[in-house]
């Protein structure tokens, strides 16, 4: 057991880990065939049971374990005070997991964690019950007496969208409380290549009315100058992108991404992109995907192709999804996409345009004392190679609403996951030794984390 007034060096808690990691995996495969799916069709027991297996596992490591439900599915809050005059971190993961798909897409059985080449297979063996174990083995390779507070905080539905967070958060949320909050539900680059998330875009959704008619009229007899409605609406949707491709809307926050390598191979490889079909817009890609604007409609209601007529379609209406930049306000950006769909409605067509969602998106302040350490423990843990920044091109709830929470507290999102994981997919899977750095870096930080809140 690690004596809390000295602080064991590197080495010492990379060969801890290495010894704890044949436990943290059957712990890890005990969780995983619990088929704690959250969406409302499948069986809520499951759930609850992956919520009391995570409360135990937590309970053996020392902390003061509750349940809380508020409205939602059950999320477990594990909590060990801090040493006197040390500081306090919280670390979050999810215990729920997508629902599995069909069957025969899966090379081995879903609930039934099977290792492969090196990585283990199941649904929820990575997104996020691996996130949960890495917490469980930090504490573990603390020998329950890290040098600092920790919180740990394990939600039950970040898959059906949380939410009940923002409740928990308003009833329990001093208990969550810590100069640094982990959030591991996210990716590293690639395999022997860590990342910190430090951007996430934000998104607004709009439905887009366009009436032009009365009512239908037959097509041959004023087709010509009449615009029905449906041609309108198409016309102004394809006024949202210029002829390069890239977002029309003006005003928008645009930034750049960092300088990684990212190439259009791998983009048409992960995307599906069909031969001969460009890509579109300008600027790089990761640029593109991260850290500037995008728009696509996702839904248009007309009338459908097998029973359409010759009839001049008088209303039509349109579902758009905007991504909006990590530090634009979801509100201007609603504005500014208004805005630009009244100005342009062809032949004066009228346009009604409502909100139909928004979440903000994320924007760390990735500097300061806390992040060095966090980006030197990663370093440590993949034998001295640095952690890069990358960005996430969609939202992910609980970022936003810890960081709206939490501010002053130092948000490091962090994760299990590389890019063949195939989180939500089939075949979703862990790399086992990645997981080991992720373990080994965790326990690095909470080891570096008083040092780095005694210097700020
Ligand atoms: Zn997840």
């Amino acid at each position: 057991m690690t004596d809390n007034t000295t602080s064991p060096d590197p080495s010492d808690l990379t060969a801890t880990v290495r010894a704890l990691m044949p436990g943290v995996r059957a712990d890890l495969e005990a969780l995983t065939r619990i088929p704690s799916v959250s969406l409302d069709s499948f069986d809520p027991s499951h759930v609850d049971d992956s919520a009391e297996a995570v409360a135990q596992l937590l309970r053996d490591e020392g902390l003061e374990v509750e349940i809380v439900r508020e409205g939602g599915r059950p999320a477990v809050i594990g909590r060990l005070a801090a040493p006197e005059g040390a500081p306090t971190i919280t670390l979050y993961a999810h215990h729920d997991v997508q629902p599995p798909g069909q069957d025969k897409d899966w090379d081995t059985p879903p609930f039934e964690p099977t290792e492969r080449d090196g990585r283990l297979y199941g649904r929820g063996a990575a997104d996020d019950k691996a996130g949960v174990m890495a917490h469980v083995a930090a504490l573990r390779a603390h020998g329950g007496r890290p040098p600092c507070g920790v919180n740990v905080f394990v939600e039950g539905e970040e898959e059906v969208g949380s939410d009940s967070l923002a409740t928990i958060l308003e009833r329990h949320g001093d208990k969550l409380a810590a100069d640094a909050i982990v959030l591991a539900d996210s990716s590293n680059w690639k395999i022997g290549v860590p990342a910190l998330t430090t951007s996430l875009r934000g998104m607004i959704r709009v439905v887009i009315s366009v009436r032009t008619l009365d009512h239908s009229v037959h097509s041959g007899m004023f087709g010509g100058p009449v615009p029905d409605a449906l041609t309108a609406l198409t016309r102004l949707l394809a006024s949202l992108h210029d002829e390069k491709g890239d977002v029309a809307v003006a005003g928008l926050v645009s930034g750049d991404a960092a300088d990684l390598d990212f190439d259009e191979a791998r983009l048409r490889e992960e995307s599906g992109l069909l031969d001969g079909v460009q890509v579109m817009g300008t600027g790089s890609f990761l640029s593109q995907l991260w850290t500037r604007p995008a728009i696509t409609t996702i839904g248009i209601d007309a009338p459908a192709v097998d029973v359409a007529s010759n009839t001049l379609v008088p209303s039509a209406r349109a579902k758009v999804s905007m991504r909006i930049a990590p530090s634009e306000d979801p509100r201007a950006a609603y504005d500014l996409l208004r805005a630009h769909l009244q100005e342009h409605a062809p032949w004066g067509a009228r346009v009604e345009v409502t909100l139909d969602d928004e979440g903000a998106g994320f924007d760390a302040d990735a500097d300061g004392p806390i992040y060095t350490a966090a980006r030197s423990s990663f370093q440590d843990a993949w034998d001295g190679t640095e952690p890069v920044d990358i960005g996430v091109g969609g939202s992910i709830p609980f970022v936003a609403a810890f960081a709206e929470k939490f501010p002053d507290a130092a948000i490091l999102v962090t994760g299990v996951e590389d890019p063949d994981t195939r989180a939500h997919g089939a075949n979703e899977s862990l790399h086992l030794g990645e997981f080991e750095r992720v373990c080994l870096a965790e326990a690095l930080l909470l080891q570096r984390l008083p040092d780095a809140t005694s210097v700020e």
